[in-house]
């Protein structure tokens, strides 16, 4: 079939204590399976769609036949972004990012203290209601905000360029951190891999 979960870049429990081994195998094994199969049962019919790469399918939802566009956004986005999830955490993440995205953080929100503070602000259940994500997302001029989307959709649906994101629906933390969810945004910044932000940044600017 035309899309495919991409395997975990480290062992299940590579991110603990932070993100735990159980958490990391019900969400990529089954969550983000679950997504792809979804995906590949809408594309079933239409061949031309399935030789679009997903990017492409999910940033041309208005090209999407109306039938299957809504199970398209859904699964699609959410495809898109736990693949990219996967990959900006790192065993060996954490601390803070350096070079250019450090810079255009600072310059664009102050600091990265004042970032991660806004961050938090905007990822507390008050704020995201119900399931979805939070994004650092860079404009072409290369300045930096923070934006959240609802349930599965992805930035790029809207053009927009996500240099790391993270998941706020309950099944990324509920069996260790049950209702604090702001505990799990605080203890994700010890899984961020600011390298490959950093490479994305670059080529969001490129
Ligand atoms: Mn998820």
């Amino acid at each position: 079939m035309a899309f495919e979960l991409p395997p975990l870049p480290y062992d299940y429990n590579a991110l603990e204590p932070h993100i735990d081994e159980q958490t990391m195998r019900l969400h990529h094994d089954k969550h983000h399976n679950t997504y792809v199969n979804n995906l590949n049962s809408a594309l079933e019919n239409y061949p031309d769609l399935q030789n679009k790469s997903l990017e492409e399918l999910i940033s041309d939802l208005n090209s999407v036949p109306e039938d299957i566009r809504r199970t398209v956004r859904n699964n699609g986005g959410q495809h898109s972004n736990h693949s990219m999830f996967w990959e900006i955490m790192s065993p060996n993440g954490g601390g803070a990012p350096a070079g250019d995205l450090a810079s255009a953080i600072d310059s664009s929100f102050g600091s990265f203290d004042a970032m991660q503070e806004q961050w938090s602000a905007m990822s507390a259940p008050g704020s995201v209601f119900g399931s979805g994500w939070t994004w650092l997302i860079a404009a072409p001029d290369g300045s930096l905000s923070v934006e959240c989307t609802p349930n599965g959709d992805s930035p790029l649906m809207e053009g927009k360029i996500p240099i790391i994101g993270i998941d706020l629906w309950e099944h990324s933390y509920y069996l260790k951190y049950q209702n604090t969810r702001l505990e799990y945004v605080s203890a994700w910044w010890n899984v961020v891999n600011w390298e490959e932000a950093e490479r994305r940044y670059g080529a969001a600017k490129s």
